[in-house]
């Protein structure tokens, strides 16, 4: 992503480096999609050693962590291990002691180029097994090999290779060679793309010298000081695409200003607030009143947990819409979410004579042809549906407000065809309850302002979490037999096994027939993925009116349903459940019914991440806190899943650990945007130089010619 500079030198082909050559120019395509000489540039080491520092064998006692050591092979061969695989053993001696080196793999390779007697650079860590120190599969430097003193007795760069390319001489030595050479060809016209002030205002090294500075750095300051710089500008570029983006959408998207406040709102204030707003709720509603006043479209993120009361911000915003004449559209992922919002909505509604239709798949085509003209006509205030809303079919008479509730579940383009219906634009409101971490929101979100209901409605208590094993299942299910003697009810989940809905919904029939004979005189009901909508909604009624005491289901419950009198949640093999999957599903007790528990069953095999997974449930019940530990757990891009989530790929910079690079450059690049956002200024050149490559490689819209 990152361009190096506009000279030509850095379009060059690979293959006309000195050292390359067509044959392991094709192997640099095949392994590391390196093509050209920038390509290479960037080709940044996987981690650094610090071989200034040689250590002594009779020194060691094997606590110590990796060491570098000097010295040569006395014995090389091939041993037979009792389950009768081959290894590699070798002695080596500095001197001063003996280790003993041992190869389980590559032992092939590892023969043919390596000779007793040669003297060798190795690195690795010592262990202690009974009396004698040994290392496995070591990394190794041939020193008589090579008189330059780029590979030992510095800080060394290691280069991520393979074995193909380390046939083609091309292993961390061979790629040191290169880059050696490449800088000494081109470093001379390595091109700034920051401008001094800037620099001078954030404490960062020159783009020449810090390229230079992370292949070769002289010491671990020097490398600190690359890192940073590259981790900047990298931020700094992505974050400026942002917000010209932003900018140009302030500009192009008109949408109807509603200036007033009117008498619905009041009315419903007044009259039929059935409970006094919390402050993040005043505070959001506030935000998005603002929004709605302006002529522009407002794009508005509400994040919120589960049970933050998204739902009464939006009611509210929708009367900002009805009192200056216009429509509005809610859609949700399902069609069993989409019922709930119609009628929570319908009673609210109702109150203000406001009327509200429903939307979805499967109804009678009388019923949607009413719906249909009811929405066209504009007697409809607010229509709620699933996607059936976006079909052209649908018409509104006049769209002013579209309202999406679980983002993830739609793509920007569907939300855009919404848009369509309207001229001008509607506003846009997206609400989920899936927090993403407030850092991450911001970065992905440039172009998006959040709003963030962080505070939960008074008079909640805290669902307590418990996490058992197998050997606890008894005492678990006596535990809940109590409580349902006591009233409430149960769910009790099932996870998705490797992603089959098969056996996925074996598994909850198995679990079913189980808690049916366990729970008896008590009611068992069951939903799953496999079933006809009708079936399920019935069973969720069931549910609902007490009917069932306990419910079991795949993972359908995650989104929407309401059943208060619920207390318990019981999730099996909770290990295979992300962080805030199993925060939404302890999101469905808690609701008013009493004090509530999640119970965590773990399987038996639980690797270390499904453990601190299950730790974190059971001591925070803070949703944005459960995300920022999953998205550290996990790393951003399987955080957001997949490459859809719009980032560019950071080569240095990581999301997670340089927040506070990020916020730098995140600020330096909206304060440019604002200051100068066609990047005119003569002293904006190179920033301006390199910000049109970006965005055209990034494939974003650039807002600068
Ligand atoms: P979510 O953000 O998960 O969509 P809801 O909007 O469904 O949450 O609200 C959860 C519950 O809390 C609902 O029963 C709602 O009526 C109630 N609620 C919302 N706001 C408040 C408040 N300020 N005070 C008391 N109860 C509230
Ligand atoms: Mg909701």
């Amino acid at each position: 992503m990152q361009a190096a500079s506009t000279h030509s030198i850095w379009q060059k082909d690979i293959m006309y480096l000195k050292k390359v050559g067509p044959k392991r120019a094709e192997a640099l395509w095949e392994a590391c999609r390196i093509k050209t000489y920038e390509d290479l540039l960037h080709y940044y080491p996987r981690k650094y050693v610090d071989r200034s520092r040689v250590a002594k064998i009779t020194e060691l006692d094997g606590s110590e962590p990796s060491v570098s050591l000097v010295g040569k092979l006395t014995r090389l061969e091939l041993v037979k291990t009792k389950r009768g695989k081959n290894r590699l053993a070798g002695t080596f001696t500095d001197g001063s002691g003996f280790l003993e080196l041992t190869w389980f793999q590559g032992i092939k390779w590892i023969q043919q180029s390596l000779k007793v007697g040669e003297e060798l650079a190795i690195f690795g860590k010592v262990n202690r097994y009974g009396g004698s120190l040994q290392m496995t599969h070591p990394e190794i430097d041939r020193l008589s090999q090579n008189s330059e003193t780029r590979h030992t007795g510095q800080i060394v760069p290691f280069y991520a290779s393979n074995e193909k390319l380390s046939r083609l001489g091309l292993d961390s030595r061979g790629f040191r060679t290169l880059m050696a050479q490449l800088l000494q060809e081109a470093r001379n016209m390595i091109a700034e793309t920051l401008n001094p002030q800037l620099m001078q205002e954030q404490g960062l090294v020159s783009r020449a010298l810090a390229l230079q500075a992370i292949h070769f750095p002289q010491n671990f300051g020097q490398l600190r000081q690359a890192k940073d710089r590259l981790k900047f500008e990298e931020f700094f570029f992505f974050e400026l695409m942002l917000a010209l983006r932003r900018m140009h959408a302030r500009v192009q998207n008109q949408a109807p200003p509603f200036g007033q406040i009117g008498e619905h709102f009041h009315q419903f204030f007044e009259e039929h607030m059935p409970f006094e707003l919390t402050g993040a709720q005043k505070r959001v509603l506030k935000e998005i009143r603002k929004d709605l006043a302006q002529p522009v479209q407002m794009n508005r993120l509400i994040q919120g947990d589960v049970g933050s009361g998204k739902t009464m911000v939006a009611f509210m915003s929708m009367l900002m819409a009805k009192d200056n004449g216009y429509q509005c559209a809610l859609m949700a992922p399902t069609a069993i979410l989409a019922t709930q919002h119609y009628k929570k909505l319908t009673r609210m509604a109702e109150k203000v004579g406001m009327t509200t239709t429903l939307l979805v798949g499967g109804q009678k085509k009388k019923e949607r042809t009413q719906v249909l003209e009811s929405i066209a006509s504009g007697e409809t205030d607010i229509a709620i549906g699933t996607h059936a809303l976006i079909e052209d079919t649908v018409q509104f008479e006049k769209l002013g407000l579209v309202i999406v509730d679980e983002q993830h579940k739609f793509g920007v383009k569907q939300r855009a065809r919404l848009w369509s219906k309207a001229n001008p634009f509607p506003h846009n409101m997206v609400m989920t309850a899936t927090p993403i971490p407030r850092t991450l929101a911001m970065t992905l979100y440039g172009d998006v302002d959040v709003s963030v209901i962080d505070e939960l409605p008074p008079g909640r208590q805290p669902i307590q979490t418990m996490v058992h094993r197998e050997s606890k299942r008894l005492e678990v299910f006596g535990f809940i037999r109590r409580e349902i003697e006591a009233g409430r009810q149960a769910y009790v989940v099932y996870p998705l096994v490797e992603e089959s809905e098969k056996l996925d919904y074996l598994a909850a029939v198995k679990g079913f027939e189980l808690l049916e004979r366990h729970f008896q005189p008590f009611r068992v009901g069951i939903v799953h993925g496999k079933m006809k909508p009708d079936d399920k909604e019935i069973e969720m009624q069931r549910f609902v009116k007490n009917e069932t005491q306990i419910l079991v289901s795949t993972t359908v419950i995650e989104v929407g349903v309401d059943v208060p009198n619920a207390t318990i949640m019981l999730i099996e093999n909770a290990e295979r459940f992300g962080l805030s999957q199993l925060h939404q599903l302890r999101g469905r007790v808690g609701r008013g019914g009493g004090k509530s528990y999640c119970v965590l069953m773990a399987g038996k095999k639980l690797s270390e991440e499904g453990k601190i997974r299950l730790k974190a449930m059971k001591e925070s019940t803070d949703g944005f806190n459960l995300s920022e530990i999953d998205l550290k757990l996990r790393g951003p891009g399987d955080f957001l899943g997949t490459r859809q989530s719009g980032l560019p790929e950071f080569r240095v910079a990581n999301l997670v650990d340089d927040q506070e690079i990020l916020k730098r450059a995140r600020d330096a690049a909206f304060d440019l945007a604002e200051k100068d956002p066609d990047l005119s200024a003569p002293e904006q050149a190179a920033i301006r130089r390199f910000y049109v490559q970006y965005a055209r490689k990034n494939g974003k819209l650039g807002t600068v010619a």
